[in-house]
Order: C-alpha cells, then structure tokens, then sequence
C-alpha cells in the first residue's frame, strides 16, 4: 500500500475531467472516506464524478480491494473445504438464501454468508430469519468461524469492523443521487463479499419490475463488472441473470417466507423457486468442485432434499444460533398475524393470470407494515402474502389469487388494493418468460 499523500481536490478534478484515477489515488480516497483526510462533501463530489464520467474496468477492481482492505478480511483458510457463498441483488419473495445455504452445506460445501436487511421494496435474509425465536445474526467472527466448521454453514450479519468504507459510502451515495452507477455498485457488492474469506462466489443479478435493475441490459452489464472484478481478486465467480418480474414463489413477508423455506427444503417447494434455488447452489457445487456438472450436482441437491440432510442442517443452524429448531416441525412458533385471509378474483377475471407485478407486491407488503422505508425502521415479521397465484395459472371470477397475512385492517385496505393492481388477466394463455436466462463465467 502506498503511503502517498494526495489532496481531494486534485483526485476530484482528475475524475470530473474523464481522467483514469491511478490505484494510489483510489487507496487514498477508499482510505480518507474512513480516516476522514476525506470529507464527506468530497466524498460526494467524486462519487457524482465517478457516477458521470465511471470508471475503467481496472480502477474498478483497484477500488474493490482498496475498499475491501479498508476494515477485516476475514481469514478462512485455515478451514478445510471450499467456500463459497451466493449474493443476489434482491427481489420480491427471494428467500434462496435460506433454502441454498442449508442445501449447498448439505452436499459439502462451506457457506460463510454474510447477508443485508431489507431497504424499501425488496426483503432482507437477516430479518426473515429473525423470525424465528431467538435466532440471531450479529455474531462476532469468532463464532462465525466455529458454526462455519462444526455445521458446514453460517448465516450472520455484517461485523461492523468489515468494510467500513462501504458502509461511509453507501449511506453518502443513498443521499447524492448516486446509487445507480454499475461501478459503485460493483466495487460495493464485491468489496463485501471478498471480505468474508470466500474461495469463490455465486451471483444472482435479477433483472424486471421487482428488482433493483429494471433492465435486462444494466443486469448484465453489473453482472460482466462483478465476475470481471471477481477474477481480477484471483476469485472465480460465476453470475446467474434472472427474471424478477412477478414475486419468487408463492410468499413475500418474512414468517410466511420462512415457512416457504422449510417446505422446499422438505422437497414441497415451488417450481420457480426451486428452479431458481438448483440452479445457483448447483453453480455453488461445481465451483467448490463437489460437483462435476449440472446434471451431477442436480442429482446431489435432489438427494439431499430427499433423505433430510438438507433440512437437517437448517436446524442444526438455528440450534447453533440460537433460533428455536421446533420451527422446523410446528410453524406456529413463529409470528402470527392476527387476521388471515383471502384475496379473491373479481367479477370478470377471465381464464388467466397474465401478470403479478413483483413491484406492487413489495409495496403491499410495505404497506402492512412488513418493510422498511429507512434503516432505523422495524419491521413486522408477522403479516405478508401466502398462496399467491402466479403467472399463467387459470383463473375465473372468486378464485383466491393470495391470501393476506394482517395485523391491522386499515394497512390491508391500502395493501390489498395494491395486491388487485399488481394482478392482471387475459383471455388467453400469456407467454412465459424463462427465469434463468443467462450465465456469466
Ligand atoms: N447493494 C449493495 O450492497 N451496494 C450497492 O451499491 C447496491 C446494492
């Protein structure tokens, strides 16, 4: 690491003017923003130039390290096996994560997965396990570690000691209108994820109404930055695009996505879901070399979905993180809403489900009361949307199109109206887009 001494002003001029920043430079900005030679109004002033003018592929990846460096790298290696964990940028009823860690440890794998709470529309993994009794998610590294070995996985919130950088720069971008910048978004996800000890990394970039890039084209351009990153880190990654147009499976919320979790890993999962679930992990497989293909790693996940292991391990880990294991076998442990009912379809809701807008089902589930507007936010575990319909199935008018998990009637008014809006019909049978569509090695 250089020890150089730069002023911010010169380092903001450079990137406003289209200039190539040099790796020094971008050490001593990732650096600053931490140890304050930086200031935040500076800070601001080079994301906005970066958003503007981006970066080259290489400053990307210098700003990658230079920010993943800038708190702990967690050191794995003294663990036998392979790490491998899986990051998706988010969507509506995405709870692979808690299917995929259990099933990918299962076949032999280890998962070290730090995840993200929800922010706005789209769920967070931390707080859908927070659902169950007890669990918990803020272990420090120490624990980490040992959960990691004695049950093959882990799922645990980020240390505050890990990229602090990040976290300096995502709280100014949230608030600078810098959010959408493939590089800072690339250099933010990647800075996290090769901080936590990995060997090799999975992506899930989603793409459509529910996800956080609309377009399939700014899907495959973040996904090309983040495996370009990966391997300039020497880390393999591998970057599955999918559609996140209507929700993932049949439950958005936080109990009722737990509950959905637990009956895939019991092998009563959905088709989508579980197609999405196999496709990752199984990518998961290959690269921690405990399969040799898809089709072998396919027959390895459906095997221990068959004989429990996989489920066995979900609950050896809430026993290890202090989650009541029970939830595995009686649901009712977990938060209940007070009222639960049906939506049904209306007079002259014809033949088919033509769309279910995942967009409008996470503002229903905002609306209830089940997400977070700001971080400091808490979020109901309780209510949200089971049962839902999906797209191309048959419907004529009184068929239930979801069922409502609620604890307060006047939040279901708002949320409901929003579940009608994001369903539509046709006459006929609508084309159904493929889910995963594209793979980025
Ligand atoms: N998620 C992140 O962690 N960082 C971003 O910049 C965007 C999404």
């Amino acid at each position: 690491m250089s020890s150089a001494v730069f002023f911010p002003q010169d380092i903001i001029i450079k990137k406003r003017d289209g200039q190539t920043l040099t790796r020094d430079e971008i050490e001593f900005f990732a650096r600053g923003v931490v140890n304050g030679q930086f200031a935040d109004y500076q800070a601001t002033a080079l994301l906005m130039a970066i958003f503007l003018k981006g970066m080259t592929a290489q400053e990307t990846a210098w700003l990658t390290d230079a920010m993943m460096r800038s708190g702990d790298v967690i050191d794995l290696r003294d663990l036998p096996g392979a790490k491998v964990d899986k990051h998706s940028t988010g969507g509506v009823g995405d709870k692979v994560s808690l299917i995929l860690a259990p099933l990918a440890a299962a076949c032999g794998v280890l998962v070290p997965m730090m995840s993200g709470r929800g922010l706005g529309h789209t769920g967070g993994t931390l707080d859908k396990l927070e659902s169950i009794p007890g669990f918990r998610v803020q272990l420090d590294v120490p624990e980490f570690r040992a959960i990691l070995q004695k049950v093959g996985m882990a799922m645990i919130g980020q240390t505050p000691k890990v990229v602090p950088a990040d976290r300096k720069l995502y709280a100014l971008r949230d608030v600078t209108g810098t959010v959408e910048c493939i590089q800072l978004i690339c250099a933010s996800i990647m800075s996290k994820k090769l901080a936590e000890g990995i060997d090799s990394l999975v992506l899930d970039v989603k793409f459509g109404k529910g996800a956080f890039m609309k377009k399939k084209e700014d899907a495959l351009a973040l996904a090309r930055a983040m495996v370009a990153v990966g391997k300039a880190g020497g880390k393999p990654v591998r970057a599955l695009l999918t559609a996140m147009n209507q929700p993932l499976g049949r439950c958005a919320g936080h109990t009722t996505e737990v509950i959905e979790s637990i009956e895939c890993l019991k092998g009563r999962g959905p088709a989508d879901l579980m197609e999405v679930t196999y496709a990752l992990t199984g990518h998961m497989l290959i690269l921690a070399g405990a399969a040799k293909d898809e089709a072998d790693a396919r027959k390895k996940m459906e095997a221990a979905i068959a004989d429990g292991r996989a489920l066995e391990k979900f609950r050896a880990m809430c026993v290890a993180q202090g989650g009541d294991p029970r939830v595995v076998d009686n649901y009712t442990i977990l938060p209940t809403a007070k009222r639960i009912y049906a939506v049904t379809a209306p007079a002259g809701a014809s033949s088919f489900v033509s769309e279910v807008d995942a967009l409008k089902c996470g503002h229903a589930i905002m609306a209830l009361g089940g997400g977070r507007a700001a971080v400091t936010d808490k979020v109901d575990h309780a209510v949200g949307i089971a049962d839902l319909i999906k797209i191309g199935e048959p419907v004529a008018p009184g068929t239930r199109l979801c069922t409502l998990h609620v604890n307060d009637d006047a939040k279901a008014a708002r949320a409901e109206a929003l579940v009608r809006e994001a369903i539509k019909f046709s006459p006929t049978a609508p084309q159904q887009e493929p889910l995963v569509q594209d793979l980025i090695s």
